[in-house]
């Protein structure tokens, strides 16, 4: 365990220097850059790394794995608000809506009615992004872009989910240019479906943008970015 001060100190140091870039990139972009939320994603990073993120600044924590998340959970509660980043399994959709207060990766009609149904069961409203398959790679979890609309709509009719946004994993490459032609498609089918004029639904949420690409993500739009490598440092898987 690194609970050491010099541990918690490049925590630090990379969350300022990203806060420092957003600034820059929001400005370029003429954005406030109090408009952009960072998710600290903190998937196989331990618990301690965690409340060192916390301490110094880190908000909005993102997990992709509900077993992992509880665990921290236990352990960190509510100092820090919890979305949800992964392909979420209908079994664990129960436990999931106890943690997390945003689910960034609704990728089909069926999760999103199986999260209706339980959200009912809970009494509760459940703010969610539908994930798009940007780039329509076979390996990728999201609705394919020319089902965004219908599956928006069909979502919307779902009376314990207000649909919030989109998010986007655009395919990896060290250029981040590269990313941003799959940002302005997502931005394009946002405003698609905001000409539909659905009700329960607010598209003022744009999840994208990660380690190698999130300065183009704030330059595109987006609101919120999932950040994990360039505050905590490599993963170990
Ligand atoms: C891991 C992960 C991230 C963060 O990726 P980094 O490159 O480490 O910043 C963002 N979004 C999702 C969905 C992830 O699974």
């Amino acid at each position: 365990m690194h609970t050491d001060n010099r541990f918690a100190e490049e925590i630090a140091e990379n969350l300022r220097r990203i806060w420092t870039n957003i600034g820059a990139a929001a400005r370029r972009a003429g954005r406030n850059p109090a408009g952009v939320t960072l998710v600290a994603v903190t998937k196989n990073v331990g618990v301690e790394a965690v409340r060192a993120a916390i301490t110094n600044g880190a908000a909005v924590l993102g997990e992709n794995r509900v077993q992992e998340a509880a665990e921290k959970f236990k352990a960190i509660g509510r100092s820090a608000e919890w979305h949800f980043i992964g392909h979420l399994q209908k079994n664990k959709v129960k436990h999931a809506l106890e943690i997390f207060s945003l689910i960034h990766s609704v990728d089909s009609w069926e999760l999103a009615a199986e999260i209706d149904r339980k959200a009912e069961l809970a009494g509760m409203t459940v703010p969610v992004l539908l994930q798009v398959n940007v780039a329509e790679e076979t390996s990728k979890h999201g609705v394919p872009p020319l089902e965004a609309e219908n599956v928006a709509r069909r979502i919307s009719a779902l009376r314990r989910l207000r649909l919030s946004g989109l998010m986007a994993i655009p395919p990896y490459d060290p250029d981040p240019e590269k990313s941003r032609p799959h940002f302005r498609r997502l931005v394009e089918i946002r405003n698609g479906i905001a000409l539909l004029k659905l009700e329960n639904t607010r598209l003022n949420i744009l999840s994208f943008g990660m380690t190698g690409d999130y300065e183009v993500a704030v330059e595109e739009g987006a609101t919120h970015l999932r950040i994990g490598t360039g505050i905590f440092g490599e993963r170990k898987t």
